[in-house]
């Protein structure tokens, strides 16, 4: 049968089975809205019926700037099921970049949280493509604030061109609700990378590789997502769709926490132990915050729901899989993805045996990257050759796949991270393991060239973050007169805990060859981020390059 796998497809299959399952969320005033899959696909239903009357014809970009709510997972849905392109923005990017990405996009409608409309008002003048705004109000959707409200109230911003979201769906004639023909193929989603190593680019995913990347995800050897979880990303709905675990809830009618604009250690957990959530997701940086939180009050928090703490983005370092699994019985699930790859790409589950095995080794385990998703292919490529899994050649990974992109959104050319043999270039070095398992080593351009040796800054960073009064460590290349390039390590210290850059050397010391050390380790308040909470290297790079300037 000429079946096409849609997002269409995943909403019917919601709205037949999984109406009563819980959707619930945090407002802006920290209060917890709750409902069900049947009132947010109703809703869905309204806001694609609506929007296709504003014009928005299959193909058109829509783009959304807006913390993860329940009106934003209706636009995921309704975006695409009327064959218009869904484009979330990401909100913590300067407003010069979010008018160039705009533009690129050629966004014709914008769907944006109230309480975002003064970022918006930043970059109004510099977009040319956008026709109409669609205001998403702070009060509680059907509430008598948000009904009579006027958009422009706290912002000044002119009401011509503004649209209620509320009233948009009040005012959507369902008898004229079309149903487009939506090919397999089409555009669904268009997410951006988020420029930590230059100028965002566009990456297209298609209705095709949505669905199967959501299918990836419900089988037991990657999150084994299934109707009994409750999921919570704290990933934001703005950063590669938030991992697609939106569309995974819909897929497979698990229930979804949103947690808006909340992402502190002490809102996530009072999120997970509210909300009875199954499995959460989210970059290193917030787990750590976590950790110290459960840390200040051991026992004192009822995780029995939660299953699955899903991490990636970054290096999830080897100490806090151990503090969670030993110290709070929390597991750990390590994946590595990248927007190119929708994002998923591989998970880290423990294999046959090491269930059983010692924590030590379990962690050791744990720490990498994992296998690849089926039909997820990799290889390691060293100087144009493939490096052998042998867990100890290093080479760049490169992936090919389903979700995997062709090509960057409206860049012209051939983009040399793709290779001519249809393989994409992920710009990440890693080893593989004779078993398929995958771990990183660094991105290709964070290794430290050290006289002619590669020193992987993640292995320093992971052995740094081990030490009991680091909080956060991050590891940089400077250049040195002799050695081309040293490793600088750049230390938060836990609050209260005092440690001196030899008593950290001292700890790296039996781990390392004697020249992996850093000679140079500087103590720091914090630890600048990127937009998705990542280390923000550049910058650590550029603060720093003169560090080796006199020697
Ligand atoms: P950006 O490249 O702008 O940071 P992405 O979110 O696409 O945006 O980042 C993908 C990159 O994040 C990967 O290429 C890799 O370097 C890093 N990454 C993702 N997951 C992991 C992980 N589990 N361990 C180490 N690095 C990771």
């Amino acid at each position: 049968m000429d079946f096409p796998l849609v997002v269409p497809a995943l909403v019917r299959r919601a709205r037949t089975l999984f109406g009563h399952r819980p959707v619930s969320g945090r407002r802006p005033d920290r209060s917890i809205a709750r409902t069900t899959y049947a009132s947010v696909l109703e809703r869905t239903r309204r806001l694609s019926t609506a929007l296709a009357g504003l014009g928005v014809a299959p193909g058109d970009r829509v783009a959304t700037l807006a913390w993860a709510s329940q009106e934003h997972l209706e636009a995921y849905l309704a975006i695409p099921s009327i064959g218009a392109v869904l484009h979330t923005l990401n909100l913590r990017l300067h407003p010069d970049d979010l008018a160039y990405i705009v533009n690129d996009a050629r966004d014709r409608i914008l769907i944006v949280d109230e309480s975002l409309l003064p970022l918006f008002e930043k970059f109004r003048a510099q977009t040319t493509t956008i026709e109409q705004v669609v205001v998403i109000p702070s009060a509680a959707a059907g509430s008598d604030a948000g009904d009579a409200r006027d958009v422009t109230a706290n912002t000044g911003a002119p009401a011509h061109g503004f649209l209620d979201y509320e009233a948009l769906l009040a005012s959507a004639d369902l008898s004229a609700h079309l149903e487009p023909v939506i090919r397999e193929d089409d555009a669904a989603v268009l997410c951006y990378t988020s420029g930590t190593t230059g100028r965002p680019k566009g990456v297209l995913y298609s209705h095709r590789s949505i669905v199967l990347h959501s299918f990836s995800q419900g089988i037991a050897d990657s999150l084994g997502i299934g109707e009994r979880d409750v999921l919570l990303p704290i990933v934001p709905m703005f950063h590669v769709n938030a991992w697609g675990l939106p569309f995974t809830g819909v897929l497979f009618g698990a229930g979804q926490v949103l947690p808006g604009r909340y992402l502190d250690g002490a809102s996530v957990l009072d999120l997970i132990v509210r909300e009875r959530v199954t499995l959460t997701a989210g970059v290193p940086t917030v787990w750590l915050a976590m950790l110290q939180e459960l840390d200040k009050n051991p026992g004192g928090h009822d995780l029995s729901a939660l299953r699955t703490i899903a991490i990636g983005g970054s290096a999830a370092p080897a100490s806090m899989i151990r503090a969670y699994q030993e110290r709070h019985h929390l597991r750990i699930v390590h994946a590595w993805g990248m927007t190119e790859v929708t994002p998923l790409g591989t998970v880290c589950n423990l294999p046959a045996g090491l269930e059983a095995a010692p924590l030590d080794e379990q962690v050791r385990y744990r720490a990498r990257q994992g296998k690849p998703l089926p039909f997820v292919e990799v290889r390691g490529v060293a100087d144009g050759v493939e490096v052998p899994w042998d867990g100890q050649t290093m080479g760049e990974l490169e992936v090919r796949g389903p979700w995997v992109a062709r090509q960057y959104y409206n860049v012209e050319g051939h983009d040399s991270r793709f290779s001519d043999d249809g393989w994409f270039r992920t710009g990440d070095v890693v080893l593989i393991h004779p078993d398929g398992c995958v771990e990183l080593t660094d991105r290709a351009k964070d290794l430290v060239k050290s006289g002619g040796e590669w020193i992987s800054s993640v292995a320093l960073e992971n052995a740094l973050m081990a030490h009991p009064a680091v909080a956060e460590a991050a590891v940089v290349a400077v250049p040195h007169p002799t050695w081309d390039e040293r490793p600088l390590a750049v230390v938060v210290l836990r609050a209260g805990a005092q440690a001196t850059a030899d008593d950290l050397r001292e700890f790296l010391a039996p781990s390392f060859a004697k020249w992996w050390l850093p000679d140079r380790i500087e103590f720091a308040v914090e630890i600048p981020r990127t937009s998705v909470g990542k280390f923000r290297k550049s910058v650590l790079r550029e603060q720093y390059k003169g560090l080796y300037a006199d020697d």
